[in-house]
Formats: C-alpha cells, sequence, structure tokens
C-alpha cells in the first residue's frame, strides 16, 4: 500500500479502512496535566474526499458538540470512500468553563492559524491546524450564535472560490449566507489554503436545540453524498430548498425600552411590515421597528431590554423573500418531521 494512502495524525497513523480516536496534546495546565482534544477518525477503504467536522471552538456551543457525538455514535457505513475526520471539542479549556473563549479571554477563533510557542489557544489552533484542519479537503465547523442571540440554521461560506457555493448548497440548510471570515478565524485560513469549508450557524449559546442538531447531521449526510463519500440514498431523499443571500444586515433598535418580536426566524422581512416592538417603559408609548430592505430573518437578540441602537435582527437580503420563506418552512417540515435518531444508518448501501 503506498504511503500516500496512509493518514498520519498526531502519534497515530490510520490505514484504508481503520477507525479510531487519537488525542492531540498543546500544552500544560495550570495543574500539571496535558491539555488535550480528541479527534474521531473514519478511513474508508476507497480513496476520496476528507471531512473534517469540527465543533466546540467556542466552548458555549453546545449543539455542534452534539451533532459531532451523534455523528460518531451514528455511523455505521462500511462502504466510505474517502476519510471522516470528526474534532468533537476542539476549545477544551473553554468547553470545560462553560465559556465562549479561553481561559485568558482570548478568542480561539482570531488565533489561526495559531504558534507552536505562543499562548494556550496559539497552540491549539496550531495542532489542530497542522496535524488535522491542513490534512483534510474540505471542511464543516459548527457554531451557535452567542451574545444572547439565536441563528436560523444557516450555513456562511465565501462564495468567491469555483465549487464553494455548491459544497454548501448541498448541505441542505434553509439560508447559505455569502460571506468572509475575519483574519485569524479558521474558517478564514482554511479558505486561503483553496480548501471549501462553511461554517454552520445553528440556535444560541448553552442552549441545546434539537431542531438544529437535526438540521446539522441531516446536512452532513447531504454533503458526504455530494462529495461522493457515501452512496446516493435509496430512500426518498429529503426535500430541501436553501436560499443563497449575498449579503446580510443587523436591523437595530430605534430606540431603548422593552423589545419584542413579531416575527420569527425563517421568517419574510419587508420595509412594509414592522417585525418587532419597542416599548417605553413609562408610557404606554410603542415604536414599531422596520426592516430597511427586504429578506429573511437569520437571526435575533434574545433580550428583552434593549437601548437605542442595540441589534435586533440578523437579516439576509433576498429579492423573493415570500417564495424563500416558503422554501424555508417546507424543508424545515422534510427535516424535521424525519424521526430517525441515527440519520447515517441508513448510509449502509448493501
Ligand atoms: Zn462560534
Amino acid at each position: 500500500m503506498p504511503n500516500s494512502n496512509l493518514l498520519t495524525i498526531g502519534p497515530h497513523t490510520f490505514s484504508p479502512g481503520e477507525r479510531g480516536f487519537v488525542e492531540l496534546p498543546f500544552g500544560r495546565s495550570i495543574l500539571h496535566s496535558d491539555l488535550c482534544f480528541g479527534v474521531h477518525v473514519f478511513r474508508g477503504r476507497k480513496p476520496g474526499a476528507r471531512l473534517l467536522v469540527c465543533a466546540g471552538v467556542h466552548g458555549d456551543e453546545i449543539n455542534g458538540v452534539e451533532i459531532a457525538r451523534r455523528l460518531v455514535a451514528g455511523f455505521k457505513s462500511k462502504r466510505l470512500s474517502g476519510d471522516l475526520v470528526v474534532a468533537p471539542i476542539v476549545n477544551v479549556p473553554a468547553f470545560a468553563a462553560r465559556q465562549r473563549y479561553l481561559p485568558d479571554r482570548r478568542d480561539l477563533n482570531r488565533l489561526f492559524p495559531g504558534s507552536a510557542e505562543g499562548s494556550h489557544g496559539a497552540r491549539c489552533a496550531y495542532v489542530f491546524m497542522t496535524e488535522v484542519a491542513a490534512t483534510c479537503t474540505h471542511v464543516i465547523d459548527l457554531h451557535t450564535a452567542s451574545n444572547n442571540r439565536t441563528n436560523l440554521p444557516q450555513l456562511r461560506i465565501d462564495f468567491s472560490p469555483a465549487g464553494n457555493r455548491d459544497f454548501a448548497g448541498a448541505f441542505g440548510a434553509p439560508v447559505v449566507l455569502d460571506s468572509k471570515s475575519p483574519p485569524g478565524s479558521l474558517r478564514g485560513e482554511l479558505t486561503a489554503l483553496g480548501k471549501p469549508s462553511a461554517v454552520y450557524e445553528a440556535g444560541a449559546a448553552m442552549t441545546l436545540d434539537m431542531p438544529a442538531v437535526r438540521y446539522g447531521l441531516n446536512g452532513i449526510n447531504n454533503v458526504m453524498r455530494h462529495l461522493g463519500m457515501l452512496a446516493p440514498t435509496k430512500t426518498r431523499a429529503k426535500k430541501h430548498r436553501t436560499a443563497f443571500c449575498k449579503k446580510s444586515a443587523w436591523l437595530r433598535a430605534p430606540t431603548g425600552g422593552i423589545f419584542r418580536a413579531l416575527v420569527p426566524l425563517g421568517r419574510a422581512a419587508s420595509p412594509d411590515s414592522p417585525v418587532g416592538i419597542v416599548a417605553d417603559p413609562f408610557s404606554a408609548h410603542e415604536t414599531p421597528v422596520y426592516p430597511d430592505f427586504e429578506g429573511i430573518i437569520i437571526g435575533r437578540t434574545n433580550a428583552p431590554l434593549v437601548d437605542e441602537g442595540d441589534a435586533l435582527f440578523h437579516i439576509a437580503s433576498h429579492r423573493d423573500a415570500g417564495s424563500a420563506e416558503q422554501g424555508i418552512a417546507a424543508s424545515a417540515e422534510a427535516v424535521l418531521s424525519d424521526t430517525e435518531e441515527a440519520p447515517f444508518e441508513d448510509s449502509v448501501v448493501d
């Protein structure tokens, strides 16, 4: 067997067809113990794409960790082509502290590609980048909203590189948003290396949101079929319609007060009708909140109290938001009505 068919991650070399779990140390903790993150590896017997699914880059984003856990627990395909690499918790110190950021308050997702001699976070980023992410051909990085916000399940990817839009579209998320990543982010660094890399955003921090988990698992399954890693499904394909959006913006509070939303995530928004109300706590006066442009509501604040200028709704621009809203509702019904707990079991094509 040629060496090119071997995959080395940390101390372990995986042969085609091999599966396993490897722990990668990146530094010593304050208690003098090794700090590690773990990576599951599923190698197909046949060559193909090498998909990385990672979660927990932000330690308080639980949905992705649960998606990764279920992905590993439910993966039973014996006919895998290529390799599936799953890192359920990248930012282990932040996850253990139930916090978004590292113990030194840095954002791991601004420290890539990292440094072998930097802070804990920089070392974690470096080991993850060099040992894991750089060896993969495609990447899905699982996240949730932050700052007391909730996101509609959506993919974010840079539409510019050829193939990126199709890669993200295959996932079947309600919305795919064209977005560049900030410098130092995992997605940005991998995109610069020419690897199709998408962030899946769904739900809120420190919340386990099962529809977001189900959408995520279903989407990873769809992407693996798109990449030829799994055979096309013999059962009825889950229908999805994705709205591709080129830009988005936050709609901000026109005044301060008590905020309530009138329109849920996934619905169309237009300048003709209000999507929320900000009420003056000292009077009966209520200020309606109107969008600046037509689009889909892909995120919102969960805060009931807002100052003037606070971000209320994240709206992705769409020229036919009413039609997009119908597609989102139809795909939610198709994906979320599926009661199957382990979607990868039907990946066995025998
Ligand atoms: Zn995040």
